[in-house]
């Protein structure tokens, strides 16, 4: 989501006359979109900018801010950590940094909630040569789990009215982008008027030269058949490849998250996916060590991570965020034990994406065709439709999508060979 905002952001200030570089030495403005969802990635945003703040000794004219959601967490309090940094500007006030660079600007700090900003009207930027894209459906967050500061920062759930994001994707697929990821906090939430998300979904599936359309993220408490439906009427548009935050496989913890669903609930929609497409890849997210979560508790997540066969997980250790319900509660796991918990499902995420990977193999799969591979020069990096990096021999191709018969695979890469080719462009 950071950087779909980047990207229009970059296209608002661009029709503004600037000009965007590569170089922070070069640049007379640094601008550092954070994240706040984690305490270790609100620590990495600080750490930059104190580093970019450097470069404004010997280039005094320099303006560095900050903006996203560590910018409205903390607003004013960041001076304290860095005095001299420029501005700092909120999830909904993006639109208040033309002014600051004008040198218009009354404040520094921008962090007012406007409940009704969609997001600035620039389309965002694409580069020559993008194939895909990310189109956001909606803003902020109405579910409130109880460790999640997401909903404190980005504001109540909006969402953007279907004509605007059908406009982007036709923007997008004119610049030749043939894959569109709709992005939201809990897409499955999507509505405007009478187009919920299947509506939504539908609509974007029928947009001309858009080949391939994926979708995160999915919320297990509003996941519905509905989604399901089109996903199959579009089958060679929308793959099913599914992310689908689990959190915890223990009822006692999941209710503690506010999560809304139980584990039973959750295992009747895989079954339902995977009765519907035998060869649907599910992922997942997971947090270990959430205030109370026991050892019994943890053996019930590893059971459910082993029986639903992810294709991949991320996993996270729980991080305290402060103004959430759960920062209210005793974090009572100690951190080496939060820490064993963490890799001991690492390593179950390696195995069940092996797994899964392995099975690929001899299967004959339509990749998206990417760029040279930069690690192997001799190969094309292309996606499946699952979301796996396929790496083929490199050729010329007129095509965008090849059918592709996989040969090998590795934890998160699969090798294969094309096994039709048409001389003709797509
Ligand atoms: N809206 C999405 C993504 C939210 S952030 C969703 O509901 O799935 C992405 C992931 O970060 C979450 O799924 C969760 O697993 C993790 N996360 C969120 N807050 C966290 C916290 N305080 N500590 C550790 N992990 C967290
Ligand atoms: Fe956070 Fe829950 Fe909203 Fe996801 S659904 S952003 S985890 S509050």
């Amino acid at each position: 989501m950071n950087r779909y905002d980047s990207a229009v952001l970059r296209s608002f200030l661009e029709e503004k006359g600037h000009r965007w570089t590569d170089d922070v030495v070069d640049a007379d403005l640094i601008i550092v979109n954070t994240c706040a969802v984690r305490q270790h990635a609100e620590n990495r945003a600080i750490g930059r900018l104190e580093e970019l703040v450097s470069l404004k000794r010997k280039q005094p004219d320099k303006k560095v801010g900050i903006i996203g959601c560590v910018a409205q967490e903390l607003g004013e309090k960041i001076f304290k950590k860095i005095p001299t940094l420029d501005f700092v500007v909120g999830t909904d006030k993006i639109s208040a940094i033309a002014d600051i660079i004008d040198g218009t600007a009354e404040r520094k700090v921008y962090t007012d909630i406007d409940e009704k900003f969609y997001g600035l009207a620039s389309p965002p930027h694409i580069e020559d040569g993008d194939f895909s894209a990310f189109v956001t459906i909606m803003r902020g967050c109405d579910n409130f789990c109880s460790y999640c500061i997401v909903p404190y920062v980005r504001g109540r759930e909006r969402s953007k009215p279907p004509q605007k994001i059908i406009d982007e994707i036709k923007l997008a697929a004119e610049r030749g982008v043939v894959e569109i990821t709709l992005l939201g906090q809990n897409v499955n939430s999507y509505r405007y008027g009478d187009i919920d998300f299947s509506k939504l979904l539908e609509m974007v599936a029928q947009i001309e030269n858009i080949a391939r359309i994926r979708f995160i993220t999915n919320h297990p408490k509003d996941f519905s058949k509905k989604i399901l439906d089109v996903v199959e009427k579009y089958r060679d548009k929308i793959p099913a490849s599914f992310h689908l935050p689990l959190q915890s496989g223990s009822d006692k913890i999941l209710a503690a998250m506010n999560r809304k669903y139980t584990i039973s609930q959750y295992l009747s929609i895989v079954e339902d996916i995977y009765r519907r497409f035998p060869d649907a890849i599910i992922t997942t997210d997971i947090i270990v060590g959430f205030p109370g979560e026991d050892e019994n508790d943890f053996l019930q997540t590893i059971t459910a991570l082993n029986e639903i066969g992810f294709g991949g997980i991320f996993a996270f250790r729980y991080s305290v965020r402060n103004g959430t319900k759960a920062a209210k509660l005793k974090d009572n796991v100690p951190e080496t034990e939060k820490i064993a918990r963490l890799n001991e499902i690492i390593k179950l995420g390696i195995r069940l994406a092996q797994k899964y990977s392995k099975k690929q193999i001899g299967t004959i799969q339509k990749v998206l065709l990417g760029n040279i591979s930069k690690k192997n020069p001799e190969f094309i990096t292309s996606t499946a439709p699952s979301g796996r990096v396929v790496l083929i021999p490199r050729r010329e191709f007129f095509k965008k999508f090849v059918d592709v018969k996989i040969e090998k695979a590795s934890t998160w890469v699969l090798w294969g060979k094309p096994i039709i080719f048409h001389n003709k462009p797509f």
